[in-house]
């Protein structure tokens, strides 16, 4: 049995903020009314953090400031500070690497910890949980909850349960009861669309979903409809990927037999060194921020090119539609010598959340192809494959 932990600064935003300006001798903003976020006369003035006592208020994360200022008229309102942020969240995942090298940061404030494999030489791990939370306290001044569960959708669950400075366990055996009673809405991965779409059917909480017909389920959901049931009923077999095991890039690239200068030649080749680079992607976990190409030419002149996209992705379809763009826009139609493709700023693909559900039916598809081609991959090797 695995035992997985996942932590998560309370209130991140505003108690870094918090512990920055207490060393300044400023009052300690977590015991006021207060938020971090934007300008509030602007339009993207919103609440990005909030205390406890905000929230009380009714202050809910991601609205208006203005609109707080109604529930709330003594809201105090901080401004972010994204490179105090960066340093406090990189300092807490060096701090927790000293106890053990299996961590899967999962945002700037969250990560997992395969607790399994040091559980002999640290001991209990509530006992090790209570440890770290007040070493973390001391040594950095804020709180983190802790979840701990059997896998990483449970431990996600059991951090969110009560907050803060909490130690909570969801263990495989307590499942129907802490995590059934509760609203669809929290269950981790189940989108606000795709809660919305269960609530249509009758499915409110989360044991209504995990004792619920699959079959009936297809109708709405097709392929996912296995995947959604299992979530409800705790059931994760996903692995916590470090990120020392994770590469900073992957890229492949082809050097031509005769320089190339066909536009369908070319870009035939760049699928297919998509093809081998999204297929690491996923087998690895991981998604990326940054599709680049490079191209050099019959003079050796290389030149790469690169997009920053808006979510991380390991879908080929998505990573080719990009790469296909770039190579496009940038190819001066000379003579090409080498094709290359990279994708950097790797992410765990553990934070995707599916927005909206119009995507996710193409999004499936795509998924489903790629599943697919992986398998293929993975028995004969690359040259099987023409999609
Ligand atoms: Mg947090």
């Amino acid at each position: 049995m695995r035992i997985i932990f996942h932590i998560d600064v309370n209130n991140a935003f505003l108690s870094w903020t918090a512990v920055e300006y207490l060393k300044d001798g400023f009052k300690d903003i977590r015991k006021f009314e207060a938020v971090i976020g934007g300008k509030e006369n602007s339009r993207n003035g919103v609440v990005l953090a909030k205390s406890i006592s905000a929230k009380k208020c009714g202050v809910v994360t991601g609205e208006p400031i203005v609109h707080s200022r109604k529930k709330c008229p003594n809201l105090e309102v901080y401004p972010p500070n994204y490179k105090l942020y960066s340093e406090m969240s990189k300092n807490l995942f060096l701090f927790l690497r000293e106890y053990t090298p299996d961590i899967e940061v999962c945002s700037i404030d969250e990560c997992f910890i395969d607790y399994t494999p040091v559980k002999k030489m640290y001991g209990d791990e509530k006992e090790f949980a209570k440890k770290i939370q007040s070493e973390i306290f001391e040594k950095f001044g804020f709180t983190v909850n802790i979840g701990i569960a059997n896998n990483k959708l449970c431990a996600k669950m059991a951090s969110d349960l009560e907050k803060p400075n909490k130690i909570i366990t969801i263990y495989d055996d307590e499942i129907e009861e802490k995590m059934w009673n509760l609203d669809i809405n929290e269950l981790y991965g189940c989108g606000k669309k795709t809660s919305e779409l269960l609530n249509k059917i009758n499915i409110f909480t989360i044991g209504d979903l995990a004792n619920y017909d699959e079959n009936k389920l297809r109708k709405y959901f097709k392929n996912r409809a296995h995947a959604l049931i299992d979530m409800a009923r705790g059931i994760d077999d996903s692995v916590v990927v470090s990120d020392n095991d994770k590469n900073k890039c992957i890229s492949s690239s082809t050097t031509f037999e005769k320089d190339e200068y066909d536009e369908k030649s070319i870009i035939k080749i760049l699928d297919k060194l998509i093809e081998k680079v999204t297929f690491q992607l996923r087998e690895q976990g991981s998604s990326a921020y940054v599709v680049g190409i490079i191209i050099k030419d019959a003079f050796f002149k290389t030149k790469s090119h690169q997009v920053k996209l808006k979510n991380a992705t390991n879908e080929t379809k998505e990573i080719k539609d990009v790469a296909r763009k770039l190579f496009l826009k940038n190819w001066n139609k000379e003579d090409v010598r080498l094709i290359g493709v990279k994708v950097e700023q790797l992410v765990s693909s553990c934070n995707y959340q599916m927005s909206l559900f119009e995507e996710i039916k193409e999004k499936d598809n795509n998924k489903k192809l790629d599943e697919t081609v992986d398998q293929l991959y993975k028995k004969y090797g690359s040259k099987v494959i023409k999609k």
